[in-house]
């Protein structure tokens, strides 16, 4: 074929017409027939990606999704058993086709007690990792009232769908975490005549979405106003986990337990209460008694605690979890073949200074951050290629002002 005649294999146009044309084995393709291919293969891959969202959703039976979480996180057993039920039932409901006997299964939404830091969200983020599901973390207490200052909940879903990188689908199906519940709780008994902005109204506002609705959602969130378009969110499958610390809370439940304990004392005399671990006897009357309002209890059916991490706990979260810190640690010393170890006395000491300066789980990192930093600042440029990490070893870099310095930031 002569240069002048050469011609795009789809379109027709010659040479001179296009930008460009590209030459394969047998035939040419000029640039908008390249930009129009692309655009095909574009809304191709959206559409099978749309279709895929049930295959995607990596289900697994209940005690798949148990020894799947054993992986990540250390005891919190009643839990990790409450929550693998109600997310298998929650999916399982979702990815049923319709039924046609109108037994409408109803949502597991779940609420979580427990002290910070003790793996609510991290709970949460497990769940959503392995269902590979998009994950929303809010804190009640920013939330407010629409038309005050604050976030309106409508928020919640802006978050969801950036999760789900504005993939309307996915995000319907998606996980909210809502961190500090207990903080929105109405703070006192009596309802009262001024306006309880960022407490009841808020549960108020939250109900309706947890309850299932569709909601109008600022795509790049901040306050509604006339011209910015929306997003319609359905929230009916959204699977909502709220978590909270709800401080004193014992209290109300040991007051209950001694008000039945007088009341059936027939019945109650063979039951030994522990009272070091009360929150394992939490009911929902419990937060309706915090300040929850009975709606939104109604609406969170699957109620469960989290113990506080002792000795024991602290230790095993360094070195068992698959991602355990002592485990990153080693592999990014091994990164400049150094083998690294630490003994058990040095563990013990890193625990024991997690619980003296009430550090808990979050403040394991900072302090293996403090002994080791000396260690990964020299080592990767010396010869040395063996670090062992002894209680000494760690005792002298381990200062009290360092303490005291964690103990701030924490
Ligand atoms: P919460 O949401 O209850 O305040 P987080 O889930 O944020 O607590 O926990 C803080 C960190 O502590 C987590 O990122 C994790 O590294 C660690 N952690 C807490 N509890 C556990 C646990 N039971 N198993 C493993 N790691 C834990």
């Amino acid at each position: 074929m002569a240069k002048e005649e050469l011609e795009c294999s789809f379109c027709g146009r010659k040479k001179p017409e296009t930008n460009l044309l590209i030459a394969g084995l047998d035939a040419h393709i000029c640039d908008r027939c390249i930009e129009q291919a692309h655009g095909i293969v574009i809304e191709e891959s959206k559409q099978s990606d749309s279709s895929d969202l049930s295959a995607e959703l990596k289900l697994r039976k209940p005690q798949q999704i148990k020894s799947f979480l054993d992986e990540y996180i250390i005891g919190q057993n009643a839990t990790k058993k409450v929550m693998s039920v109600a997310v298998y039932n929650h999916y399982k409901r979702l990815l049923q086709p319709p039924s046609k006997d109108e037994i409408d299964i109803q949502k597991s939404n779940i609420i979580m007690v427990g002290q910070t830091g003790t793996g609510k969200t991290l709970m949460a983020k497990t769940v959503a990792r392995m269902l590979n599901v998009p994950l929303a973390i809010v804190d009640a207490t920013v939330l407010t009232e629409a038309g005050y200052v604050g976030e309106d909940v409508e928020s919640i879903l802006t978050r969801l769908l950036q999760a789900a990188d504005y993939n309307l689908e996915k995000a319907e199906k998606g996980i909210v975490f809502i961190d500090e519940i207990d903080k929105i709780a109405r703070k006192s008994d009596n309802p009262s005549i001024t306006r309880d902005v960022s407490g009841e109204g808020v549960q108020q506002a939250l109900l309706k979405l947890l309850e299932g609705t569709v909601v109008n959602v600022p795509p790049k969130g901040g306050r509604k106003h006339p011209d910015q378009k929306f997003i319609e969110v359905n929230t009916e499958n959204i699977l909502f986990i709220a978590g909270g610390a709800f401080d004193g809370i014992e209290r109300v439940i040991s007051k209950r337990l001694n008000m039945q304990a007088v009341g059936y004392s027939a019945s109650m005399s063979d039951e030994v209460i522990d009272q070091d671990h009360l929150l394992q006897y939490i009911i929902p009357k419990d937060l309706k008694d915090f300040g929850l309002i009975p709606e939104i209890i109604g609406r969170l059916p699957v109620l469960t605690y989290m113990n506080p991490l002792d000795a024991g706990t602290l230790r095993a979260i360094l070195t068992e979890p698959k991602n355990a810190i002592i485990k990153q640690y080693k592999k990014l010393f091994e990164m400049d073949e150094i083998e690294f170890t630490i003994t058990d006395g040095a563990l013990g000491f890193i625990v024991d200074k997690a619980i003296e300066y009430k550090l808990g789980a979050r403040g394991l990192r900072s302090l293996c951050e403090e002994i080791l930093t000396d260690a990964m600042f020299e080592l990767p440029s010396s010869n040395e290629k063996k670090l062992n990490v002894t209680k000494t070893y760690a005792e002298d870099k381990l200062t009290k002002t360092t303490l005291k310095k964690l103990k701030a930031v924490s």
